[in-house]
């Protein structure tokens, strides 16, 4: 078929499920859920695709609100990601309500416009991107086995095509101290807290002191439980960023030694976990976001000549390393930074909405790019494996 000819039943198919992607948005906004527990919003993206003529495996790779749909027997495997976890407090903060329907748009799109026997359509749910990190998870698991190309798009301030994205180390930190009447006996106590408040001044002070392109971020969790005892127990949780990985092992070192200076300091016992899966930085793919921008642009998208030097991460990075994969941004009708309240209002406006459709026509064009055009698919291939 005619690639052009093709776009265009992508195009209009997108359009024509905009009612039911703009009810899908909503419902997981207004039901915000957090990572692991996303049960209404897996069970309501896997009905969808069910009534669309997906086979639905719920429950996939071991996880409770994962899912994996399929629909196609054709040799080119494309994979659309849908998240939609919310954040603690401020729900959809960071939009993923938008991740899950441009996805879901980019699959409806190029199931319309392409063969079942030219395409295998996969539209992969994964749970926990603000938390563990279920991609992660899933690639561990087999997800991505015998997959072409993983596509999908993030809500953000602006439309960047191939945004940099940070690998991430997050680990929880405990000190143990001894607990006593901190007015009659305080010199028989050892101070967790003050363990921690150590360790994170010193924090604070190697932040002066590292690459721009690097993020140390933490928060206490706990602090002690009454002011007149010295706190016994006190926790925090922080994340490590950094673009390049080798960078990214060095900070990580140089925060446990802040970990260890608190303990030295204050005679406390200190642990350190580190999260079982690290996010990978953003390897993206230029052939797909390159073929994704021409698309968005036909659609009315448009990207700012901006440099960006600060961003955040996402478990597809580990997925970008397993086989080609893009993560574009997109803006929401509204400048606004992810993981504020402000967000969360945009993230389900008309606007965010217009801005969704469009997306998942990108997606969906681009995925017809990918099964029609199999030079693309040979330059996405060789430049990830080194030989572009
Ligand atoms: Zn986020
Ligand atoms: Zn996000």
């Amino acid at each position: 078929m005619d690639k052009d000819q093709a776009k265009q039943k992508a195009i209009e198919a997108v359009e024509a499920a905009r009612e039911e992607l703009v009810e899908i948005s909503r419902d997981i906004h207004e039901h915000p859920e957090l990572a692991m527990k996303e049960t209404r919003a897996a069970g309501l993206i896997a009905d969808k695709l069910e009534a669309r003529g997906f086979a639905v495996e719920r429950g996939a790779w071991g996880m409770e609100t994962a899912f994996k749909a399929r629909w196609g027997e054709g040799p080119v495997t494309v994979a659309y990601l849908c998240e939609y976890d919310a954040l603690p407090e401020i729900g959809h903060a960071c939009g993923h309500n938008l991740i899950a329907t441009t996805g879901l748009g980019g699959a409806y799109g190029l199931k319309a416009a392409v063969s079942p026997s030219d395409v295998t359509v996969l539209v992969l749910g994964s749970p926990a991107e603000e938390d563990i990190g279920g991609k992660a998870i899933m690639l561990k698991r087999g997800a991505f086995e015998g997959v072409d190309v993983a596509l999908m798009a993030h809500p953000a301030a602006i439309d960047i095509a191939a945004p940099p994205m940070y690998g991430v180390e997050s680990c929880e930190v405990v000190y143990k101290g001894q607990a006593v009447h901190a007015s009659i006996a305080p010199e028989a106590g050892i101070n967790a807290l003050d363990a921690l408040v150590t360790a994170y001044q010193a924090i604070a002070q190697l932040r002066q002191h590292m690459r721009r392109d690097a993020r140390i971020h933490g928060i206490i969790t706990y602090g002690g439980s009454a002011a007149n005892v010295v706190p016994d127990r006190a926790e925090a949780k922080f994340l490590v960023r950094a673009l390049q990985p080798q960078y990214l092992e060095e900070l990580k070192a140089r925060v446990e030694r802040c970990f260890l200076a608190g303990a030295q300091a204050s005679g406390a016992q200190v642990e350190v976990k580190w999260a079982h899966y690290p996010y990978l930085p953003m390897n993206n793919n230029s052939s797909l976001a390159d073929a994704y921008k021409e698309n968005a642009l036909a659609v009315g998208r448009s990207f700012p000549d901006i440099a960006v030097d600060s961003t955040g991460s996402s478990d597809q990075g580990n997925v970008s390393w397993a086989l080609p994969a893009i993560h574009p941004t997109f803006n929401v009708g509204a400048f606004a930074i992810n993981h504020t309240e402000a967000f969360t209002e945009v993230a389900a406006t008309d606007s965010a909405h217009q801005s969704m459709i469009e997306v998942g026509q990108a997606l969906a064009m681009t995925g017809v790019d990918v099964v029609l055009n199999a030079e693309l698919r040979e330059r996405a291939k060789a430049e990830f494996s080194g030989r572009g």
